[in-house]
């Protein structure tokens, strides 16, 4: 299976939106494509949904371009090369991914961290070939991560050899930017999926039914939840891996230790209004754990999420619960 199939399958498992139960629209336009190394799926309502598509994916290549650390002449490929820009030389937008990561890497504890590129590499996620890194390779590299090592003041400092990845969060914030898009057109309703990072936006009379995958067999759901106007954004260990001698090795990194998170969850998926928020926050619960994950929900009200235990246990944040219905069969911890 060549590489853009293979993400094609892997978008589609991790959360479908299952139905809208909304009249059928003036006009639904969709298109599929391949960007930011994963698949695109954009279905959009209303008089102006040709347009709007057009827009859309233009925007959407027009920031995968500042914002991938395998394009060139990117920002961040810049500011990998250099450790250092002015604020004055990258888009606005890569100063505002990168002060919100920033701050998310304080709140999080660490557990959300984009200095980790040194490890992303070592592992080899964003190459053709995956390999198990040495202890001492993590050790070294350990040297080199750390949010304390990135200094935003009136320019991106970066200690040297320090390498920026924004792969649990670009997905999210390019999502937030393409829905203010989309307020400039007559739109009734949008289900925009970027890797499997979903938005739902419109304001029909019934709220859409997204189902979430079960890790365990990823073309099944564990159940679906009903939302509206919203990111709903999963992390897991089923996404992007690979196996040797009967170990499986995921793409989410603890970063204080550079090995793949082993909190035993094997999914995250955060429900809030931003999808830049949902997408860090499903990288940095999953790296918690469920104990302290789920603490970290219930004290910030403007974020739900849903785990998924290795044994396939589900805990639903006190705010989703009743808009979860869970398949038969599934677990579900009170
Ligand atoms: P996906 O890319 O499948 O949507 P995530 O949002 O969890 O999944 O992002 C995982 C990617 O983000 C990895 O491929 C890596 O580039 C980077 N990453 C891995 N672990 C972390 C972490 N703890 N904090 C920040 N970025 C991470
Ligand atoms: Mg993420």
């Amino acid at each position: 299976m060549n590489i853009k199939k293979a993400a094609f399958c892997y978008a589609l498992s991790i959360i479908m939106v299952l139905f809208t139960s909304c009249q059928v629209m003036s006009s639904t336009k969709s298109i599929d494509f391949f960007a930011m190394d994963t698949v695109i799926s954009l279905k959009i309502s209303g008089k102006q949904a040709d347009t709007a598509l057009t827009q859309t994916k233009k925007e959407i290549k027009r920031l995968e371009g500042i914002f991938s650390n395998t394009i060139e002449h990117s920002d961040i490929s810049m500011i990998n090369q250099n450790f250092q820009a002015d604020f004055e030389t990258i888009h606005p937008e890569t100063k505002e991914i990168l002060q919100l990561s920033n701050h998310l890497s304080e709140e999080t504890n660490g557990c959300f961290d984009i200095t980790l590129g040194n490890f992303v590499k070592l592992w080899g996620f964003t190459e053709e070939t995956k390999r198990v890194p040495s202890p001492i390779e993590l050790q070294q590299a350990q040297q080199h991560v750390g949010n304390a090592h990135l200094k935003l003041a009136d320019g991106i400092l970066l200690e040297q050899q320090i390498q920026l990845d924004l792969g649990a969060i670009a997905k999210g914030y390019i999502t937030d930017q393409v829905v203010n898009l989309l307020q400039q057109y007559d739109i009734d309703s949008a289900i925009l999926s970027i890797g499997g990072n979903v938005s739902v936006i419109g304001n029909q009379q019934q709220p859409f039914q997204v189902g979430i995958a079960n890790p365990m067999q990823p073309n099944t759901l564990i159940g679906s939840i009903s939302v509206s106007n919203c990111a709903i954004v999963t992390s897991g260990d089923y996404q992007r891996y690979f196996e040797q001698d009967g170990i499986r090795y995921h793409h989410i990194l603890d970063p204080k230790t550079g090995y793949p998170a082993n909190q035993g969850l094997s999914s995250v998926t955060v429900i809030c209004e931003s999808a830049a928020l949902a997408d860090a926050y499903a990288t940095a619960l999953f790296v918690m754990g469920l104990d302290t994950g789920i603490q970290f929900v219930e004290n910030h009200p403007e974020i739900e999420a849903i785990f998924v235990t290795k044994e396939g246990q589900v805990k639903c944040s006190t705010g989703i619960d009743s808009q979860f219905t869970p398949h038969s069969n599934v677990q579900v911890i009170s």
